[in-house]
Parts: C-alpha cells; sequence; structure tokens
C-alpha cells in the first residue's frame, strides 16, 4: 500500500534500485505478479460506476474524459493529456416495434447507429423477410419497394470471434442495401448470441448516395418469432417507430498517458482501448475492461524499471461511432516513430493467442513473447496477421502490430446491450489479461530490436 502511495505521487520512474524487465526471469516474476492485480478491476468498477455509459460526443464522453485523466495521474502516469476532435452525433430517441397482422403483438428493437427517424407515430408497411444479406443483395427491387425488410443470419459462437466478421454484414451493409432498393426501414436479427429479449445496437454507415432510413435490430426471440410469423406465409404488417436524430458536430477526445522510457528515439509502443461506450449499457465489457487491462499493465512494467521505449496508453474516444479517435490520432501522430502497438478491445475474458506483424528482425522478440505466454495457457497464432479496433487505421498504414486475442465465446452475448455490465467481468480472467499484457509490453518497451518495418506480402 505504502509503495501505491508513493507510485501515486511520482510520475512513472524507476527508482534506482529498480532495473528494467531485460531478462526472461524477470518478465516471469512480474507476470506472476500480475495476476493479483487489483487495477484493472478498480479502472473498470470505477468507470463503469462513476461514469456508466458513455456515447461519443456527449456530456457522458465527456465526464468518461475527466474521470479518465483524473484516474490515470493518481496512478502515476505522465504526460496525462486529451486530444481533442470534432464528429457528427446522432443520438437515440424512441424505439418501438409492433405487428398489427396477422398476429398483434409487441416485439423488442433498438435502434442502428445513424439510423433514420420514423415520424413519431411510425411507419406502418408489410414485412419482407430475407435468411441472408445475401438473399436480399438478390431480390428484385420491386419486391422491396415500400416495405420493412427483415433480414436474419446464423451467426454462432466462436472463440475467435470470427462469426462477428462473417455475419456482421447484416448490420453494417444491411440498412444501405434495403434502402438502395427503395425499402421504407429495415430490422435485422441482432448480431449477438444469447437468447435474451436484449436487442445488440452498433455502428453502420449509409453507403455514398443513400438516402438514411430507419434501421433496427430485434433480439434473437424476437427475430425468430418473427421469422415463425413469416413461414405461416399471411401477409405481416409491422408498425416501426424509431425517432433518433442528429444533433450536429460535437467534440469527442482521446485520452493519452505515459510511462516515459529511457531513449526517446527507440520510438513508442502504444498500449490502446476505447473509453467511449454504446448508450444501453456501461460498457464494461466494451471496453472499460480493456481500458483497465492496458493502463494496469503498462503502470506495472514502468514500477518495474524505467523501460527502454515510452509505453504510451491511449484511452481512445468515438470508436464505436465510427473509428473517429484511431482517426483522428492517425492524422496527428503518424509521422511520429511508433515502434510496435496493440489494442485491448474484445471483453475481458482471458487471453488465449499471441498473433503479431512485424519484422522479420523482431520474430526472436516474438517468440520470447510467446514463451512468457505460455504458461498463461496463451498459444502463439499468425506472425502475418494481429488486429485491434482503433489501432486498425495504423495497421493500415504499416504500424508493426501486436495481438493478445481474448476468448470471444459469450462476448457477443453481451456486447452492445443492456447486459453489459460489471457483474459480467471475472475478476480472475481479467487478471490473467493484466498478466499477459504486462509480460508482453515488458518485452516489446525493452527490446533491442526494431519491430518495423513489416514485410510486405503478396496480396496487400
Ligand atoms: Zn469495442
Ligand atoms: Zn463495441
Amino acid at each position: 500500500m505504502k509503495k501505491l502511495l508513493l507510485a501515486a505521487a511520482l510520475p512513472l520512474l524507476a527508482t534506482s534500485a529498480s532495473l528494467p524487465a531485460q531478462n526472461p526471469a524477470q518478465v516471469a516474476q512480474l507476470r506472476d505478479a500480475a495476476l493479483t492485480d487489483q487495477v484493472a478491476w478498480d479502472i473498470t468498477e470505477g468507470l463503469t460506476t462513476e461514469v456508466g455509459a458513455r456515447m461519443a460526443g456527449t456530456p457522458a464522453e465527456a465526464r468518461a474524459r475527466a474521470w479518465a485523466v483524473a484516474k490515470l495521474r493518481a496512478l502515476g502516469f505522465a504526460n496525462v493529456r486529451v486530444e481533442t476532435f470534432d464528429m457528427p452525433v446522432w443520438v437515440r430517441g424512441e424505439e418501438r416495434v409492433e405487428l398489427l397482422a396477422p398476429f398483434p403483438q409487441k416485439l423488442v428493437v433498438t435502434a442502428l447507429g445513424n439510423s433514420g427517424a420514423t415520424p413519431a407515430r411510425g411507419i406502418e408497411a408489410q414485412v419482407i423477410g430475407f435468411e441472408s444479406i445475401q438473399a436480399l443483395e438478390a431480390a428484385s427491387d420491386a419486391s422491396v419497394r415500400g416495405k420493412i425488410v427483415f433480414v436474419s443470419h446464423n451467426m454462432s459462437r466462436t472463440q475467435d470471434g470470427s462469426s462477428y466478421g462473417d455475419f456482421g454484414g447484416a448490420r453494417r451493409q444491411g440498412p444501405s442495401i434495403a434502402s438502395r432498393k427503395g425499402a421504407a426501414g429495415i430490422v435485422i436479427r441482432s448480431i449477438g448470441t444469447d437468447y435474451h429479449r436484449n436487442p445488440h445496437t452498433g455502428g453502420q454507415n449509409w453507403a455514398q448516395g443513400v438516402r438514411p432510413i430507419p434501421a433496427g435490430a430485434l433480439s434473437l426471440p424476437d427475430a425468430e418469432q418473427l421469422q415463425r410469423i413469416l413461414k405461416r406465409g399471411l401477409p405481416v404488417t409491422m408498425r416501426l417507430t424509431l425517432t433518433p436524430r442528429n444533433i450536429g458536430i460535437r467534440q469527442s477526445g482521446n485520452v493519452i498517458a505515459e510511462v516515459p522510457g529511457t531513449n526517446p528515439n527507440a520510438g513508442v509502443v502504444v498500449a490502446a482501448c476505447h473509453l467511449d461506450s454504446w448508450d444501453l449499457a456501461t460498457g464494461a465489457f466494451d471496453d472499460a475492461a480493456g481500458c483497465g487491462i492496458v493502463a494496469a499493465a503498462a503502470k506495472r512494467v514502468g514500477e518495474a524499471g524505467r523501460p527502454l521505449r515510452t509505453i504510451r496508453v491511449i484511452w481512445f474516444g468515438a470508436e464505436e461511432v465510427g473509428l473517429f479517435g484511431g482517426i483522428a490520432y492517425r492524422d496527428r501522430h503518424r509521422d511520429e516513430k511508433h515502434a510496435v502497438i496493440a489494442e485491448s478491445d474484445f471483453g475481458a475474458d482471458r487471453v488465449w493467442r499471441f498473433q503479431s506483424n512485424v519484422s522479420t528482425a523482431a520474430q526472436p522478440v516474438v517468440d520470447r513473447i510467446a514463451h512468457a505466454l505460455a504458461p498463461l495457457g496463451i498459444v502463439k497464432g499468425a506472425t502475418d496477421e494481429a488486429s485491434g479496433s482503433d489501432i486498425s487505421v495504423l495497421t493500415a498504414i504499416g504500424f508493426p502490430t501486436l495481438e493478445l486475442s481474448q476468448d470471444g465465446t459469450r462476448y457477443f452475448d453481451y456486447h452492445h446491450t443492456p447486459d453489459d455490465t460489471l457483474d459480467k467481468v471475472d475478476p480472475a480472467q481479467l487478471q490473467q489479461n493484466v498478466a499477459a499484457w504486462t509480460a508482453m509490453l515488458a518485452i516489446a518497451a525493452n527490446a533491442p530490436v526494431e519491430f518495423g518495418p513489416v514485410p510486405t506480402r503478396a496480396g496487400q
């Protein structure tokens, strides 16, 4: 406790007695000590309790930034600051859906990001159902025009979360396709895997020149109810009421904090997460836990001894609604030397895999990291692929990237629903994440080689 108080009073600088984690025994010691970490939980609990939901560009997200600055300073980080940027803001309104015929009943819906609005009294139209986004794509405009489109999909649980990429098109592209075909509105089967009556919201952007239409997601039980009704073959009429608004340009920002390195020319190591959440819940899994994990790990590495490279913790703003924070950071920092980047944004369950996309010269360092992670039950995955959400815009311009893949088996039960709350976070799995990040950051921040350039590969 005394040590923590001292650390809070000073920036994270090594005392003369401590040395950076330069050998495997020191890394192993740091890693194992992190298995009792309380800082990540403290951040996750604090942010979700004292701020709660924090939609990008809203006063709630501004409160989250103020909370973050105070917290990161109290934890002893240096150069704690906010880099602001402007962005368009969309806010939720009323949301109701009712079947009028043939079997009148209410269903549960939530608006997708950037959804168009219905009049306050809603719209009434016949429903046309599709089993997949591909089936909608193949439909004639005439069959869709003036109707409310329903799109289903076959998403299932996967450890690596790949089902989100495979089936998320219903949300990401479905609304634009439906609008292009003249639909009056669209409701999709939520991009999720739980059978609670919680619809999953999420981002979608209208394709160039496409007119925004009302776009919502039904919970899985409600989507399947609608499918059963459609299968009866009778005309189905729906009243859909969604009244979100675009409230114009507002401010968001990235919160940045550092563990200063000894060599300013060695490039920074980025440890990222996103601070904003959707508005339906307190965003414990997505992504308060990620912010807790990366900050806790960076703090541990800094306290063990001043690293060679600066570790830059970035709590990005406005990820959910379109990666505005990542893009603003890229535009401002793209010419600054970045040694390697990584992000935690896939919940709070255990890390099961380590992936990388770095220089050939850094492969021995990749092996060192993999070796340090193995006792945590983490396997070595691809060495030509690594990603993160906000940092994807940096990976795309060639920044070397590391990835600690979290177990996504239950991630899409809670993702973007009212159920993404603190009680879902398992403290022991959260600590395993901190241990993995501590080992990875300790090695990466002190590695004697360059992580770039990333080899260009066929097809890229
Ligand atoms: Zn996220
Ligand atoms: Zn999200």
